[in-house]
Order: C-alpha cells, then structure tokens, then sequence
C-alpha cells in the first residue's frame, strides 16, 4: 500500500516544452532590461551550473559539494528569477494534475522533491495545495540518484521503500535513485527528444573530468 508520494519537479510537474515557449517569450523583454552581452554571460553560467551538478551526480556517492558551485550565487538567482515568471505563465501538466487529484482523493500524502529549491516552483505552477512538504537534494547534501534522500523522505513520514511511490520524469536520476533504495517508481513522461541532444551535450561538457557512476541496485 503507497502511504507516500514523492514528485520530482523539473519536466514531471512541467514540460520543457511548455518552458522553453514560456521562457522565449519573456525573452525579448529580458533583452530589453539586461542586454545581449549579460544575458549570453547569464545563460553560460546556469550551463555551466548545471554542469557541475551533473558530474557531481556522475560520482559514488552522488554527494553535493557546495565548494564547487560557490561562486554561482549569481546565477542561481537570475535562473530562479526567470524560471519563476515563466512557470507563473504556464500550466502544470495535465498527467501530473489528474495523478496528484487521485492520490489527494485516496488521502495519500504528497511531497516535492526536486535536486534544487522547488517551493516557489510548485507556488508559481499553482499546485503548492497539493503538497505536504518540499525538499531540496542540495540542501539533504546528496543529488540523485543516491538512495539517501529517499531515505530522508520516508523517515520524515514513517513509511518504508516499498511504501513511498516516485514520479519524476529520468530513469537515470528519479528511477535510478529509486532502484537503489526499494522505493516505487512511475515514470510520468519520458524527455522529448528535443532534450536528449541537449543533456548529452552537459554530460559531455563534464566527461572526462569523472568516471562513470557506478550502479549499485538493491536486491
Ligand atoms: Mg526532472
């Protein structure tokens, strides 16, 4: 019996698809404010970012090593910034709002849980009523797919792995984690293809640098 459901954020309670249009146009009046110089400067440092989240991922133990992303403070606020306008202008998707309804009929409790700070993401999309909580990877001190912020979850709500249902939107982070810690795991909505070039391209950005992540399931 599921007694706790936990929502990645990023391309699960949202598409990419529906972003990036979102974001494209906000965009002319971003230029307008900044200039094409900073906001080139801007866009390079949340890749930049977003690429050393995912060779810290890529290690053994998935753990968040704060050192190296100190100085993207910066950066940080200028993506929450613009991610924050754009999901205010954007629906959630459809899949997810029908799955959290269900399980808000069934009474089972919900949580978000995203690699990064995802309340004033659910706030925006207007599904924060939905959720008993929010969580942050970088703030447990592990990204996915470590088992280790599952684990957080389901001791916070007294449930066990096989209790506790996942829905996010990677097999290689949400599934993986899930895989590893006994925890259910639906997969809601696969990357479009227009994404798969673009996550090859961080991956590559970091490759390398580190050795693949070696994968330990539970039996
Ligand atoms: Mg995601």
């Amino acid at each position: 019996m599921i007694k706790l459901v936990s929502w990645d954020v990023d391309g699960t309670l949202f598409s990419y698809a529906r972003l990036f249009q979102s974001l494209i146009r906000l965009g002319p009046r971003k230029l307008q404010l900044v200039g094409l110089t900073a906001l080139a400067r801007e866009i390079r440092e949340v890749w930049d970012f977003h690429a050393i989240v995912e060779s810290q991922r890529r290690t053994a133990d998935c753990r968040v090593d704060e050192a190296r992303m100190k100085g993207f403070a910066e950066a940080n606020a200028n993506e929450k910034e613009a991610l924050q306008a754009a999901l205010q202008r954007m629906s959630p998707r459809q899949a997810a709002i029908r799955l959290l309804e269900r399980f808000k009929g069934l009474r089972v409790q919900q949580v978000a849980l995203s690699d990064f700070e995802c309340g004033y993401k659910v706030k925006a999309l207007g599904v924060d009523r939905y959720f008993a909580g929010t969580y942050s990877c970088r703030e447990i001190g592990y990204w996915k797919p470590s088992p280790l912020v599952l684990e957080r979850l389901q001791r916070d709500f007294g449930v066990q792995p096989g209790e506790h249902l996942h829905i996010g939107d990677r097999p290689d982070t949400d599934g993986e984690a899930c895989a590893r810690n006994g925890a259910h795991f639906q997969l809601i909505h696969a990357s479009p293809k227009l994404w798969r070039p673009l996550r090859s391209l961080l991956r590559r950005t970091v490759e390398g640098e580190l050795q693949p992540v070696k994968l330990c399931r539970s039996s």
